[in-house]
């Protein structure tokens, strides 16, 4: 039987934010200025405001300018573009992330595309998609959540080149960014979704396995090789036993104890690590963008 190591990204996204203060702190001391974030928000949806107010929170604590847009939810397209284009302009702001979903009226494409793709923090603009998947990674902005996941996948795994990933979930967000950059890691790729056949048979397989499918306990013990590392982005609220809810993953935690190498916990596993990245795209942009040497972080 495995002894199945519990994989702490809060620890991790911790030594992250701590590395992009020491790097923002230098900036500040060498170049006069603090990398500066700002936020759209469009609408009152409660779990946005939330994500905004941590993602602000959170780039305070690392020394990085906060900004926020709020924009009521009858925001036509147009005067969101428009905001988006002053924002562009603005010498302060590095990294703009516009918080999804936006209302239904507005096209989200159209506003992420029209994004500087130097400011897009998200990585989610189409010149940024293009250079992850062809090559440019060093010149790409990556999405925060999978960038967290390799991470984690880098801590975990002694050799990435060569070993079979599976990736469950094909989002713009999570699985196709994921399975570029393992692909990028020289791992051999298999990226599943809702209509693969025989999704068990198919997750034995990885020695990697990430599950992206916003699905409670969808992927069970018997599904996991024994000795993989398993990365679980799910986050789903669901009924406890005491009759409130609670946050579950993906992935059966308890079934894959013995099962897996290592594995994230929900809460406590990926969710940081997305914060962190953005905090790291943000220095990253901050730098590219006025011609600096980018800190290692
Ligand atoms: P999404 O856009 O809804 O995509 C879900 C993907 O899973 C789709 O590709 C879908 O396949 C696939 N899928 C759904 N049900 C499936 C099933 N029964 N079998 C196989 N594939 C199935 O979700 P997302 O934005 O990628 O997010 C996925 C999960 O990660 C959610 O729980 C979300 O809350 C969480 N998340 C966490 C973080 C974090 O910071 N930790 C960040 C982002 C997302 P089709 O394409 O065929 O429909």
């Amino acid at each position: 039987m495995v002894v199945t190591k519990r994989i702490d990204g809060k620890a991790r996204a911790d030594r992250l934010v701590a590395d992009v203060a020491a790097a923002t702190a230098k900036l500040k001391a060498q170049a006069g200025f603090a990398p500066g974030l700002c936020a759209v928000l469009v609408g009152e949806d409660p779990a946005s405001q939330v994500y905004v107010r941590n993602k602000g929170k959170a780039a305070t604590s690392a020394g990085i300018q906060s900004f926020q847009e709020t924009l009521p939810a009858t925001t036509s397209e147009a005067e969101l573009l428009a905001v988006i284009a002053r924002l562009n302009a603005d010498e302060r702001v590095d990294g703009i992330l516009v918080q999804l979903p936006l209302p239904k009226h507005i096209d989200p494409q159209r506003v992420i595309d029209a994004i500087d793709a130097g400011k897009d923090v998200d990585g989610f603009h189409a010149q940024n998609v293009g250079r992850l998947w062809s090559g440019g990674l060093r010149q790409a902005l990556v999405p925060c959540t999978p960038y967290g996941c390799l991470l984690l996948l880098r801590d975990a795994v002694s050799e990435l080149s060569g070993a079979e990933a599976v990736v469950l979930g094909r989002s713009n967000i999570v699985g196709k960014p994921m399975a570029a950059l393992l692909l990028a890691e020289s791992c051999t790729v298999t990226l599943a979704h809702s209509r693969t056949r025989d999704l068990a048979a198919v997750s034995r397989r990885a020695d990697i396995l990430v599950a992206a499918v916003g699905r409670p306990e969808l992927v069970r013990g018997d599904w996991i090789k024994p000795g993989a590392v398993v990365i679980d982005v799910g986050i789903n609220r669901v009924a406890a036993a005491d009759g409130k809810s609670k946050l579950v993953g993906d992935v059966a935690f308890a079934e894959a104890q013995g099962i897996a190498g290592a594995i994230t916990p929900v809460p406590g596993g990926v969710g940081p690590m997305t914060i962190a990245c953005l905090l790291r795209n943000t220095l990253i942009a901050a730098c590219r963008r006025r011609g600096r040497a980018e800190p290692e972080v």
